[in-house]
């Protein structure tokens, strides 16, 4: 599936997010940044150990406590067609006090801020939280789609929404209004 908005400039589709040429993928990290399972396993699988290497320096010298949710940082893409990642972390649905809307819009603020300011514009996203961190897939297509259509209104950026799954894609295109 492939989807257009906002003449082009926003694209949903189905896919592998390290398959992605784009200036950067964003990786739906964990605080750590060390790497985990699901997208970003694939990520550090693909990219290669630059991606961790940076990511140990950042945890060593900014971020000694780990990335706060909502927060993000940027690395090599070492070897992958994307020539970044940009690390955020989701909010682990129902475990922050009512502010779990907050915090996955952030995600995605925060991931097109630090690209602006690299001179990045085309950035490829996962569906934050709604794998392992559990947030529900109807519940943030709305959140994610009112962000973006924002965030696309303030800069000259092309966004991509990267779906693991056919059903998950058109399934986000339903709930998004
Ligand atoms: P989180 O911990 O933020 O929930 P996950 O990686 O567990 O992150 O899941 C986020 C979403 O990413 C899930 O919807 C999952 O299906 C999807 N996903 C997993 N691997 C990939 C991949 N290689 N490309 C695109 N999406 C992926």
């Amino acid at each position: 599936m492939h989807e257009e908005f906002f003449d082009g400039r926003l694209i949903v589709k189905s896919g592998d997010l390290t398959d992605e040429t784009v200036d950067a993928i964003v990786n739906a990290a964990n605080s750590t940044l060390l790497g985990g399972g699901g997208v970003d396993g694939a990520i550090h699988r693909r990219g290669g150990p630059a991606i961790l290497k940076e990511c140990r320096d950042i945890r060593a010298t900014r971020y000694p406590d780990g990335l706060p949710t909502g927060e993000a940082v940027i690395t090599t893409g070492g070897n992958l067609p994307a020539r970044h990642v940009i690390h955020t972390v989701g909010p682990i649905y129902g475990m922050n006090a009512g502010r779990d809307a907050e915090l996955l819009e952030a995600c995605y603020r925060n991931s097109v801020k630090l690209a602006v300011e690299n001179d990045l514009s085309t950035i490829a996203f996962p569906s934050i939280s709604t794998g392992a961190y559990g947030y529900p897939k109807h519940e943030a297509a709305p959140i994610v789609f009112r962000a973006v259509a924002d965030l696309l209104s303030d800069h000259s950026i092309e966004l991509r929404l990267v779906f693991f799954s056919e059903s998950d894609a058109s399934s986000f295109v339903q709930h998004c209004a």
